[in-house]
């Protein structure tokens, strides 16, 4: 039985205030949460200051990026592994979409950063997702495949235990159309089947979210699906009760 796991990720969004207003808010019900994993994914800045104002040991914190040299050295503005443990981080999110498409991150680059995760006990949260045109086009799964891949041939299927995958089709993201229950099934179901061809135990193990406009009206169908193991929530996270309600409706 696999325990779902829901992460916010708060994107480059905040400011000292409003991130307080958040946390008081989540810590107030923090206690109503059940049996679900929680993390929240500030932008690097406000990390720290997170991680001292969230009062529940039940809601850790990670990060949204991560360096993909795995030491300190001179690399300007960049953050690494080493500096997110020391400030706790316990996840860190690598590949989203928006990183892939603007910040022109590649599938090798990706695939590093999850080894350098993984090497640093850092759980990376690998986002992998097709665009409007490659599912219309017919090629999703196999965008998807190389995606995984290219992971899969840096660091190895045993990884795969420790590394938690969000499905995020790049056309659900930010723009308030979500994936229906069963096109998010279908592709879940594909890349845990993809993973059992390798190895079905690992496969059986590995956490996959849904991420794309979850709001709270539809996250319970959602993470009703047989492979969804619960979510990565952009907008709706910025949101306290909207926030907890996904939680909820995760556990
Ligand atoms: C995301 O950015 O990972 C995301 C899923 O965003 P949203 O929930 O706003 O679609």
């Amino acid at each position: 039985m696999r325990k779902p796991f829901v992460a916010g990720n708060w994107k480059m969004h905040g400011s000292k205030a409003s991130i307080l207003s958040l946390v008081t808010g989540l810590n107030a019900q923090a206690n109503q949460l059940g049996d679900v994993d929680v993390a929240v994914c500030p932008p690097a800045i406000y990390v720290d200051y997170a991680k001292r104002t969230i009062s529940s040991e039940a809601i850790a914190v990670g990060a949204q990026n991560m360096a993909v040299e795995p030491v300190q050295g001179a690399f300007t503005g960049e953050v690494s592994v080493e500096m997110l443990k020391d400030f706790d981080c316990e996840y860190v999110i690598l590949g989203h979409s928006e990183r892939r498409a603007i910040f022109g991150e590649t599938d090798a680059e990706i695939a590093q950063k999850v080894k350098v995760a993984l090497t640093n006990n850092v759980t990376p949260i690998l986002c992998v997702g097709e665009t409007l045109e490659e599912r219309e086009s017919g090629v999703m799964e196999s965008v998807i495949a190389t995606q995984l891949d290219a992971v899969l041939d840096v660091v190895g299927i045993d990884a795969f235990s420790s590394v938690v995958i969000a499905y995020e089709p790049v056309w659900a993201i930010g723009t308030g159309v979500t994936a229906s229950p069963a096109q998010a099934q279908e592709v879940h179901a594909f890349i845990r089947g993809k993973l059992a061809g390798l190895n079905s135990a690992v496969a059986e193990k590995v956490i996959i979210q849904y991420g794309g406009s979850v709001k709270p009206d539809n996250a319970k169908e959602l993470f009703g699906q047989a492979d969804i193991d619960g979510g990565l929530i952009g907008g709706a996270s910025l949101n306290a009760d909207d926030f907890i309600a996904i939680c909820k409706a995760a556990g």
